[in-house]
């Protein structure tokens, strides 16, 4: 133990949120040391990192929209699946080094937060990817269970603590009773959709192109899924699908929270699916307990209310919705030997 703490003073263990949109990084008594957008500039049409993975995180999202025909930004896990190893590989890499610095220290231990959907293969390369970015140790945790830490619930007790994440590509919501998650589902309908949504509405109905990251500004800004007071209005620049002109409209609250029914309605429903698969006992459990909101996703205006009403539970968001799993991984560190026992023959060994 006291080898341990020894070891850890010159190490950094850190506890990765690997987001379908975000990354971040939390080290022990630092806090958030790191938070990234999940994006990687490449060469087009190759996996070439530009720049010796210089263009990783902000920088790369600063490059979008502004590239050459020759740079393409990715994001690699954009539906919550590793689309592309190498990128991937190479931006876990280059987060772990900004938070590492000090190659002569003790290699730290790494624990990643993975969407619980990952396959075997994909967990198998996010563990060597993290490896040969110089982890000691590498421990991977489904992201609903980190959540379930980050954000204060009694996880490893005997009663339901009942978590709903909604990231950029995927959304998660999950039981967890002992420790362990009973029951979860996991959607690739997220912030993403809902940026889709927006621009599909813009299309359909002001015959105007826009971008994906105005697409989220309106969303941000605007966004909705109960009704609010007063409504909002936002002008929205774009181009005319039709004379192909740069054109701006104004658009308003009700109209986006109606394009952004289909989405909401679909994470509704995994809520509504989850509550259905979970036993009696935890059902019970819930009526008290409720259920919390993290990722950035539950930040929609009016998002926590509607599955309240739909619900009936009691539904908060958590405190710090964004940072929430990143907690969870750094708590989870702390607490390695008692947690530890539920990795067992699981991500342990993979
Ligand atoms: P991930 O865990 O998948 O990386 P995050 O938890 O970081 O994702 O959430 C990213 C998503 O949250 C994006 O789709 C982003 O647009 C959305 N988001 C961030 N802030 C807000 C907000 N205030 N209102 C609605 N959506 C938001
Ligand atoms: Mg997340």
């Amino acid at each position: 133990m006291i080898w341990d703490s020894i070891l850890g003073w010159f190490s950094t263990d850190m506890g990765i949120d690997l987001g379908t949109a975000t990354t971040l990084v939390c080290v022990q008594g630092r806090g958030i040391v790191l938070n990234e957008p999940s994006v990687v500039a490449v060469k087009k049409g190759t996996n070439r990192v530009l720049l010796d993975g210089q263009a990783v995180g902000h920088e790369a999202k600063a490059m979008l929209g502004k590239t050459p025909g020759s740079i393409q930004a990715i994001r690699p896990l954009k539906d919550g699946v590793i689309a592309d190893f190498e990128v991937t590989e190479a931006m876990l890499r280059y987060f772990i080094s900004k938070v590492h610095k000090r190659s002569w220290g003790y290699k730290p231990r790494v624990v990643i937060a993975i969407p619980s959907g990952i396959t075997t293969v994909e967990k198998r390369a996010v563990r060597n990817s993290a490896e040969r970015a110089g982890a000691r140790k590498v421990y991977l945790i489904e992201e609903p269970r980190a959540a379930g830490i980050g954000v204060g619930l009694p996880v490893e007790e005997p009663t339901a603590s009942m978590v709903l994440d909604i990231g950029g590509g995927t959304t998660e919501v999950a039981v967890l009773s002992l420790g362990d998650i009973v029951t979860s589902i996991s959607i690739r309908v997220a912030g993403d959709e809902m940026d889709e949504a927006i621009t599909n509405h813009m299309k359909r109905t002001y015959n105007l192109l826009i971008g994906e990251q105005t697409a989220e500004r309106i969303k941000i800004e605007i966004g909705s899924a109960y009704a609010l007071d007063p409504e909002l209005t936002m002008e929205v620049r774009g181009r005319d699908l039709i004379a192909g002109l740069p054109r701006r409209a104004v658009v308003n609250s009700e109209e986006i929270r109606e394009a952004l029914r289909e989405p909401i309605d679909a994470i509704m429903q995994a809520v509504v699916q989850t509550l259905e698969q979970t036993s009696p006992e935890l059902a019970a459990d819930l009526v008290n307990n409720g259920m919390v909101l993290c990722g950035g996703g539950a930040l929609l205006r009016g998002l926590d209310r509607v599955i309240a009403e739909e619900t009936g539970l009691p539904t908060r968001i958590a405190d710090d919705p964004i940072s929430a799993v990143a907690l969870g991984t750094s708590l989870f560190l702390e607490r390695l030997d008692f947690w530890k026992r539920y990795l067992e023959g699981d991500d342990e060994t993979t």
